[in-house]
């Protein structure tokens, strides 16, 4: 009788989350466009980028949902003058 000693060490490639250049350079621009502070050349690239990958679109739409809720809750919560002075305060940032 043979035993036959099979280990099977099943080495599964956890194939490392890197973005290619291409989603980084879009993940980048995408922080401008929702900052408000991209260049047409960045919202030109997020905007073709987007149609093509839905990677960055599921970020994008994450993000932008989430400074939405964040934005109402503030709003909610503090009087217009102060949400002025907010706004105002991160204009000089
Ligand atoms: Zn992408």
């Amino acid at each position: 009788m043979e035993l036959s000693k099979t280990s099977s060490s099943q080495q599964e490639n956890n194939s490392e989350k890197t973005l290619c250049k291409e989603c980084q350079h879009c993940l980048e621009a995408l922080e401008l466009v929702l900052d408000k502070e991209a260049s047409q050349e960045d919202m030109a690239y997020v905007k073709s980028h987007l149609e093509t990958c839905t990677h960055c679109l599921d970020c994008y739409e994450t993000d932008k949902t989430l400074r939405e809720a964040l934005k109402n809750k503030i709003a909610k919560k503090c009087p217009n003058s102060l949400m002025d002075c907010i706004k105002e305060k991160l204009n000089q940032i």
